[in-house]
């Protein structure tokens, strides 16, 4: 159901991190989230640092807001992403963890790649008994953000099929079966989430559109079953808050994976089957080439584009995010368009500055449209002449 977009037309927000600003050292390590919050140097820094992260957006105008994905620590890659969640299940075991530079069998990048980095400190943990939510405490999570502003907060979470196939199994019978214990998890997880007043889940990020480019297509991991396992992941979920799926084509170390921009054409009416009120794509780096398929095959739901691209650190212009929107809206009526980045803005890629200024050219540029269309802007107060230190002196 519509929440957080319902009353808002063109809705402005990000897709989920942000830079980790340099005062914030401490990491969670293993512990889970309420045992470090024991702490009160871990619990003065986190808060901080999730309160910064709001600051920002709100400053910027952003509608929807997140956390910035503050539970992460600085793992290489953003690997934290996949470690949070596999370090805090149950029925998981590290004992025998190791980095592994392949993904899919494959070296995929060799060694002085950047990425190749990235997969050698991945570890692979192995599952040992059955899956359950373990520590995972999201709720806590959302509860310390959403305390802090009165936006509604996007809790994000990985989906169960990145993690079930980030795993070695000594436990389940089928990649098939350990996949959807995993989403049961999350679906527990995030159940307790949205009972907690949470408005917004966004499931990041379904392999619908990528597991065929990888080579991991095959008579089990079908495209079929990455929705059936979407669809169980946020089973209930809809009667109560509004479900996104974030559709991405991935960001470690902020770089692209792949020499030239895809598309998500082949995967779009597969897409289009997910138990979700709003769909985001990356349209900004691949300059738009899907967005008259994307408005043609997505019906029934609100569509997201990325107008800020998080690989880049040139700044976007107001005028050019109000051009792409504009682009949009030849093929996505705007009561269905949400406007946001591409991805995230990482932990460890670019600046908070420059993520920060990312943000107010989303907002600028999408009331540059607002306006044209008659309908209210946002207020953006980083964008406000008034408060210029230079005009003071
Ligand atoms: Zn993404």
């Amino acid at each position: 159901m519509y929440t957080a977009t319902k009353n808002i037309k063109l809705p402005t927000t990000i897709t989920g991190s942000l830079p980790r600003p340099l005062w914030y050292t401490e990491n969670l390590g293993r512990r889970s989230f309420m045992e470090a919050m024991v702490n009160s140097r871990f619990r003065e820094q986190y808060t901080d640092a999730v309160s910064c992260f709001l600051r920002d957006q709100e400053m910027a105008g952003l509608d929807i807001v997140t956390d910035g994905d503050a539970r992460f620590d600085t793992e290489i890659g953003g690997y934290s992403w996949f470690s949070y969640p596999l370090t805090r299940l149950d029925g998981i075991d590290f004992s025998t963890a190791y980095g592994r530079p392949t993904l899919m069998g494959r070296v995929p990048f060799p060694r002085g790649h950047i990425l190749h980095e990235g997969l050698e400190a991945r570890i692979q943990p192995t599952i040992i008994g059955p899956i359950g939510r373990g520590k995972l405490q999201y709720t806590p999570l959302f509860l310390t953000a959403q305390s802090l502003t009165d936006r509604p907060v996007k809790f994000g979470s990985i989906t169960a099929e990145l993690l079930g196939l980030a795993l070695k199994d000594n436990h389940y019978k089928s990649r098939r079966e350990r996949i959807l214990a995993i989403a049961d998890a999350l679906n527990e997880e995030l159940a307790e989430v949205v009972a907690n007043g949470c408005t917004v889940i966004q499931l990041e990020e379904p392999q619908i559109h990528l597991l065929g480019l990888r080579g991991g297509v095959d008579t089990e991991m079908t495209l079929d079953f990455m929705v059936e396992v979407f669809n169980r992941t946020v089973k209930g979920l809809r009667d109560k808050c509004e479900v996104w799926g974030h559709s991405c084509w991935g960001n470690p170390s902020q770089q692209r994976m792949f020499a030239t921009a895809q598309t998500y054409k082949p995967t779009l009416a597969l897409y289009n089957q997910c138990d979700a009120d709003v769909l985001t794509f990356e349209t900004c780096s691949s300059a738009g080439m899907d967005l008259e398929a994307i408005g043609k095959e997505i019906t029934g739901k609100k569509i997201a584009i990325g107008v800020i691209d998080h690989h880049t650190l040139q700044v976007e212009t107001p005028d050019e995010v109000a051009g792409f929107i504009r682009r949009a809206l030849k093929h996505i009526p705007p009561e269905r368009l949400v406007i946001s980045s591409d991805c995230g803005m990482g932990r460890e890629g670019m600046s908070r500055k420059h993520a920060f200024f990312k943000m107010v050219a989303l907002v600028q540029g999408t009331n540059i449209v607002r306006k044209e269309l008659g309908l209210p802007e946002a207020e953006c107060r980083a964008g406000e002449a008034g408060y210029s230190l230079a005009l003071k002196g």
